[in-house]
């Protein structure tokens, strides 16, 4: 009784951990102590759950929790910050996976267990099979193992929705009898499986934001079902904090592109555009690092606009060093964030505040929009869909609609990029033929450190 007392105090206070950390996590100033916080919490939570040895011999959970900590530290130290998406969709896949595990695991210590129970096994099954597998196509795409673009198919909507009557029928017969309907369940298992490769593979491009939101949603709604399945409270919590929290971002990513949910899971981006998009063309204009100097120190008010190429270019330190020699000369510096800038949410403010940004320089889309034509320079450092025209311009293009940071509309823009490649939506800029437009191109590191190089020779 007291042991049992003691487990559920000890979850309840991990999960107060849980959520003051999820409070901490709202702002880059209290972020770390937040992430730490949960950290303790999940800890607390493991380590009272290792005592309870009825569950599983503790020393199994040992083993489990030492070859888990050194490959989450080896992928911690390896993984290069470009490659954090991909590693996020490998984290939802491992928490689909688990809960899978665990609901087939408690099918087999308690297939008498009653309808409830074995309703939340199914759950913990289909939810978790769905999100291992499309976790798993996710990291593909984002790793560009396979083709990032939406695969799509005639039939492919009414193959789904066939497949989903398929395991609701498969699954209303288990609960009928689970004792003795093993095969059906595994057959639930497999069709779960193939359901999440389905309804991942007509998804991609700029859409993949939200996909990757949405499996980190389903994986706590998943991890939900198990801890109803084998009755673990702290289970139960965790799961519905992630289930919320990823649908909420689900939400806030849609709205960033302007896309609906229904269109993001059924649209295929791109696939459902009106004509073909404008053409796009006409003079490039180059510059070099020292006119960009002197259009820079000209200038009153200045706006980095990030994207994707900072992080691959580890920018970001030689980018506020930029910064602060603007400022010292009284030039008003800020630097302009888009939601789905980069490759995950919240990319460029990690980036940023790793090279100590102070946060209230980040500027949110609406608000920098809001002033941009006083801006005297937008200098784009290796953004590229985030600062399309066709999106606001062009009917035709696959991005029309998705709000955009408007730095055409500013008095000079220069975009710092390698070549004229497109971005992660590959579709044409037309931002770099407008006349108000210069490229320097090169990497955005070895270019931003030839401007200071410049106000630094002076
Ligand atoms: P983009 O992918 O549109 O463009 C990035 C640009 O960076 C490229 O055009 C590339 O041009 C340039 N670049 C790459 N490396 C370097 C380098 N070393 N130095 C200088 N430039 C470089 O990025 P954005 O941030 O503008 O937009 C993000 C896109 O990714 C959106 O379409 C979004 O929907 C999508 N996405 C976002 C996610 C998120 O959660 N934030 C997740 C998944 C996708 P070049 O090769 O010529 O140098």
């Amino acid at each position: 009784m007291n042991f049992i007392l003691l487990i559920n105090g000890t979850y309840i206070v991990a999960a107060v951990l849980f959520i003051y950390g999820l409070k901490l996590l709202t702002s880059p100033v209290t972020a770390r102590r937040g992430n730490l916080l949960s950290a303790v919490g999940m800890f607390l939570a493991v380590v009272v759950t290792l005592l309870n040895e009825e569950i599983i011999d503790y020393r199994w959970m040992l083993i489990g929790i030492a070859i888990g900590g050194i490959i989450g530290g080896l992928f911690a130290r390896l993984v290069q910050m470009t490659q954090m998406p991909e590693m996020v969709a490998l984290f939802n896949g491992s928490g689909g996976l688990a809960s899978l595990l665990v609901g087939w695991g408690a099918y087999h210590v308690m297939p008498l267990a009653g309808l409830f129970v074995m309703t939340t096994v199914f759950l913990a099954v289909l939810i978790g099979g769905v999100t291992f597998s499309g976790s798993l196509i996710a990291w593909g795409k984002l790793s560009e193992r396979i083709p990032g673009r939406p695969m799509l198919f005639r039939g492919q909507t009414l193959l789904n929705g066939v497949l989903v009557i398929v395991i609701l029928i498969g699954g209303s017969l288990f609960l009928s009898a689970p004792e003795t309907s093993y095969p059906i369940f595994l057959g639930i298992i497999l069709l779960s499986l193939v359901l999440g490769v389905m309804v991942v593979i007509p998804i991609g491009g700029a859409d993949m934001p939200v996909v990757i939101s949405l499996l980190n949603s389903y994986s706590g709604i998943a991890a939900c079902a198990a801890g109803l399945a084998i009755t673990n409270n702290i289970l139960i919590v965790a799961g519905a904090f992630v289930g919320a929290s990823g649908i909420i971002l689900t939400n806030v990513m849609c709205k960033a592109m302007n896309r609906s949910l229904y269109n993001v899971l059924f649209g295929g981006f791109g696939a459902v555009t009106k004509g073909a998009a404008a053409e796009v063309g006409g003079e490039v204009k180059a510059i070099s690092a020292q006119d960009t100097y002197y259009i820079l120190e000209a200038a009153s008010a200045v706006a980095f606009v990030p994207g994707y190429g900072l992080a691959v270019s580890q920018a970001q330190h030689v980018l506020k060093e930029l910064g602060d020699l603007l400022e010292e000369r009284g030039i008003e510096v800020s630097y302009a964030i888009h939601p789905v800038a980069g490759r995950m949410p919240g990319h460029m403010n990690v980036l940023l505040a790793e090279a100590d940004v102070p946060y209230e320089k980040l500027i949110e889309m609406e608000q920098i929009n809001r002033r941009i034509a006083n801006i005297d320079v937008c200098v784009i450092i290796g953004a590229n869909d985030i600062v399309n025209p066709a999106a606001r311009e062009d009917t035709n293009s696959s991005i029309y609609g998705m709000p955009i940071i408007e730095v055409d509309r500013s008095k000079t823009v220069i975009v710092l990029k390698r070549s004229m490649a497109p971005g992660f939506a590959g579709i044409d800029n037309s931002l770099f033929y407008k006349e108000n437009s210069r490229m320097l191109f090169g990497d955005a590191k070895g270019s931003i450190g030839e401007i200071v190089a410049e106000f630094k020779n002076v």
